[in-house]
């Protein structure tokens, strides 16, 4: 049972939850007695029926020159997930949220893959992370900007509870965050990507693509078996057409793996002409045994002017957090 059918069940008025979402969302209130709009017997009978967050917090870290907070929180039922705060150098601070406990989709490159799924997060397990910072921030006079669904797992494998959560994030009355502030990334799974575009909510679409043809992008992340890049090329450009909307491409930069001039001309060839930004990300080592290495930071830039040469607009993405483990595809946290 959730608050508003306790609520109901003891025939409390329809206000009462307008004024507990007003303290937990605008408010960010830190417990129930600090919701004073609440009679306080009614305070009273929430702190016995409900904990204040589902979430406890097992560890936070931050990194060296404090860019970066990655707190690892712990579920009712004992599992962690993890996410990451990214203050930006502009000023912006950017949320990175997990959505699964563990991910099906054992891309190569990313530690969270190597755990397989546990389960699904639920809504209010998601909201609970960016409350916690959310009322981090509040104290320093800051707020959360923009928030990615990039932490641990595969947000279009867990669409209900993800859109559910974006629901509130962007509705006015709630979090009251822009469609435009969040960003989704899938690793291609096209069923999700038609539903997501048949929403019609300006929410960003981001892609992991980290490859230009069939044959690397099934070595680097085995669901493009599923979901092979012409049908996600189609069906992306489907959502373009509907959406107009520009699709973020994330490609992890991997020494003598996927960043040869060969592979940029490809990814050149693939996206030119279309609505895209790609976004170069040089990979962090899962941990020293791991032989998948950064590309050297030439070959980025060489990589770059290939995409430029196609009119592919790029970016390469500063690595925050790696020291903590919190950069791009190190999220891991195990039972
Ligand atoms: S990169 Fe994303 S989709 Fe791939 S294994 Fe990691 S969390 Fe899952």
């Amino acid at each position: 049972m959730n608050i508003a059918e306790y609520l109901a069940n003891i025939g409390e008025k329809k206000y009462r939850i307008t004024q507990i979402e007003k303290a937990l969302y605008k408010e960010f209130v830190h417990n129930f007695d600090e919701i004073t709009t609440l009679p306080k017997d009614l305070r009273e009978k929430l702190k016995q029926e409900f904990p204040f967050s589902s979430l406890k917090i097992k560890l936070e870290k931050a990194s060296k020159n404090k860019q970066t907070e990655k707190v690892i929180f712990e579920t009712k039922d004992d599992y962690q997930v993890e996410s990451v705060l990214m203050r930006h150098l502009t000023g912006r601070i950017t949320l990175c949220v997990s959505c699964q406990v563990g991910c099906p989709n054992k891309c190569l490159f990313c530690a969270t893959g190597k755990l397989g799924l546990t389960r699904d997060l639920k809504t209010e397990e998601i909201i609970d992370q960016y409350l916690y910072f959310a009322r981090k921030l509040k104290k320093e006079g800051k707020r959360i900007n923009n928030i990615v669904f990039m932490g641990m797992g595969e947000p279009f494998l867990n669409y209900e509870n993800v859109l559910h959560a974006v629901e509130i994030l962007n509705n006015p009355h709630k979090i009251g965050l822009g469609f435009r502030h969040i960003t989704i990334s899938t690793c291609g799974i096209i069923p999700g990507i038609r539903k997501f575009m048949a929403e019609g909510i300006q929410v960003n679409l981001a892609i992991s693509l980290h490859a230009p043809n069939d044959k690397l992008r099934t070595e680097l992340m085995p669901i493009n078996k599923a979901y092979p890049l012409i049908e996600l090329m189609e069906t992306l450009d489907k959502y373009i057409k509907k959406t107009s909307r520009r699709i973020f491409y994330e490609y992890i930069m991997l020494k003598g793996k996927n960043d040869s001039a060969k592979e940029a001309q490809e990814l050149g060839k693939l996206l030119q002409g279309k609505l895209a930004h790609v976004n170069l990300i040089p990979y962090n080592p899962i941990d020293t045994d791991d032989p998948l290495q950064q590309s050297e930071e030439a070959e980025i830039r060489k990589f770059q002017k290939v995409l430029q040469k196609y009119g592919v607009p790029s970016t390469v993405r500063a690595s925050l957090g790696d020291d903590i483990d919190a950069a791009c595809g190190q999220l891991i946290a195990k039972k």
